[in-house]
């Protein structure tokens, strides 16, 4: 009978987490391995359940770094949608930008664009024609500006406009510079859908009158938001998603320490976000710790995560300061090079085994930041003790990462990915410099992190069931059937850890090929 397996623990191969953390020489995720397990349970059964911060439980370990680079509404919604949270970054030139991205997540309905790319009535065909080729959109409403929010004109689709000359010497009816208000359908003959509505009255709008898109408005008859068919088509169940208690996907946003930060938290909490992330490179100052007992103090039900912190020392002061969460790394981000300019950091592996063990005495979650290069890297962080792994250049190439596509050398299609503390993000925004502890009025700024590109990843709806998937397989192989098990396991010794030498790594990568291509999902 398969199920009556066990495995005889007096053989037992490797050594425990502990004798392995005991060396005390510091180690990465790639300096070990863990040893397999007995597989009795289907990959299906894997319980990726955990927490994030001490009040709320997701149900798998993934969340997205604040930067600018990383997570807007757009990430922050998908990551939510498959079970994790997306962290907004502080980067925006004002307080009510930051607010209104945690507006969006909050939000966002199936189906519903809400941010959809609008025309003005002097916009040409030429610049539908480009929406289309940019983005794939076969349609546009017509705004007074430009814009959501204002006065609805009209809409254009794909019919107005197929039939169209290329030459911009004929003289025929539409032409590339015909300006969209002589194509377009007038608000006049459109079919409306109402603001207040709930959505399923603008669905039954939609399929009644076989639209491909229906403008919703409000009293005012501004553009709130376009409910697409093709949407809604492809609507996926997400019974993984991370909802808070009025069914709204959870969102958080990171702010800085300056005293200026309370009218970002202010709101953010009336936008309505779940958790507020103190954004620092080194969580314990003075600063940090006044922001969070002001946070506390202030917004007792919103939930904190400090840092960062790589150290036990450091850990105590923000647990005893309220935190309810830490986030741990620093110098392990793939942009970052604290580590070689202040000489300051710590190997991410160990921290996260340090700060978790000390953290799990009083139910604090540790988020391991930095480092996760691939899903493996995500299993490893969770088996040392972290409750979510936070990523942000393995997110970085993807649809729902701000920014556009670029072509980079070879003709690959890449993404700007930039460190919070590159002199490019420190330029651009005074946020970035009080993470990294540089005033304002520094003439000297001292960079920590540089300016890269990464490759297109394609949408992180298909990326992220990637990396939940190859989680659920890593515990598969360790014989844990969850993260709670995993962790447990660890913690008693009978899940096993075996640190590799430099060649046992050569050896655990792809070797001795003339060529190769690496295809992951
Ligand atoms: P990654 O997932 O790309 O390895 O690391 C992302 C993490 O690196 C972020 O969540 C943040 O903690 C950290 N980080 C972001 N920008 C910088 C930077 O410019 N310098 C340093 N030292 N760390 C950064």
């Amino acid at each position: 009978m398969t199920d009556t397996l066990v495995f005889d623990n007096t053989l037992a191969d490797g050594e425990t987490v502990h004798e392995m953390m005991a060396h005390k020489g510091g180690i990465t995720y790639n300096d070990f391995n863990i040893l397999p397990g007995l597989i009795n349970f289907s990959v299906n059964d894997v319980d990726l359940t955990t927490k994030i911060t001490k009040d709320i439980e997701i149900k798998c370990p993934l969340v997205s770094s604040p930067m600018d680079t990383v997570t807007e509404s757009s990430m922050a919604t998908v990551m939510a949608l498959f079970g994790g949270v997306g962290i907004i970054h502080g980067n925006f030139p004002t307080a009510e930008l930051q607010a209104a991205e945690v507006l969006k997540v909050k939000r966002f309905k199936q189906g519903y664009v809400m941010q959809p790319y609008c025309l003005k009535p002097d916009s040409t065909v030429a610049d539908m024609i480009e929406i289309k080729k940019r983005y794939g959109y076969t349609g546009a409403p017509v705004t007074e500006t430009g814009f959501v929010g204002s006065k609805l004109l009209g809409m254009v689709t794909a019919r107005d406009f197929d039939f169209i000359t290329m030459n911009s010497n004929s003289t025929a009816d539409v032409t590339m510079e015909t300006p969209i208000a002589q194509i377009m359908v007038p608000v006049e003959k459109l079919t409306l859908g109402n603001a207040a509505d709930a959505p399923e009255v603008s669905i039954k709008t939609l399929k009644k009158c076989r639209l491909g898109k229906l403008a919703i408005v409000n009293k005012k008859g501004d553009l709130c938001a376009l409910l697409c068919r093709s949407d809604l088509l492809k609507t996926r169940d997400y019974p993984l998603a991370s909802h808070d208690s009025k069914n709204q996907l959870l969102v958080g946003a990171a702010v800085n320490t300056r005293e200026s930060s309370k009218k970002n938290v202010e709101l953010l909490v009336a936008a309505g976000v779940d958790i507020i992330v103190i954004d620092s490179s080194n969580g314990t100052s003075t600063y940090q710790v006044e922001m969070l007992r002001w946070i506390k103090a202030t917004y007792p039900k919103i939930q904190v995560i400090a840092g960062n912190v790589v150290t036990r020392q450091q850990a105590k002061l923000l647990i005893d300061a309220g935190a309810d969460a830490l986030r741990v790394g620093m110098g392990s981000g793939s942009i970052c090079i604290t580590q070689e300019i202040m000489a300051v950091g710590r190997a991410q592996g160990t921290a996260v085994y340090d700060v978790s063990r000390y953290a799990k005495q009083f139910g604090i979650p540790v988020i391991a930041d930095g480092g996760i290069r691939d899903v493996g890297y995500i299993t490893k962080a969770v088996s040392l003790g972290a409750s979510v792994a936070m990523m942000g250049g393995l997110l970085a190439g993807t649809t729902e990462a701000p920014g556009d596509y670029i072509w980079g050398p070879n003709g690959v299609r890449v993404k700007k990915y930039r460190g919070m503390g590159s002199l490019d993000a420190m330029e651009a925004h005074a946020s970035s410099q009080d993470r990294y502890f540089t005033a304002d009025s520094d003439q000297i700024k001292v960079a920590q992190g540089v300016t890269a590109t990464m490759k297109d990843r394609g949408s992180c709806h298909k990326f992220i069931p990637y990396l939940i998937r190859g989680i659920q397989h890593g515990l598969q192989d360790i014989g844990a059937k969850s993260i709670a098990e995993l962790r447990q396991n660890v913690d008693d010794g009978l899940i096993r850890f075996e640190r590799r030498s430099t060649n046992a790594q050569l050896e655990g990568g792809v070797h001795s090929l003339h060529s190769f291509e690496k295809r992951l999902y």
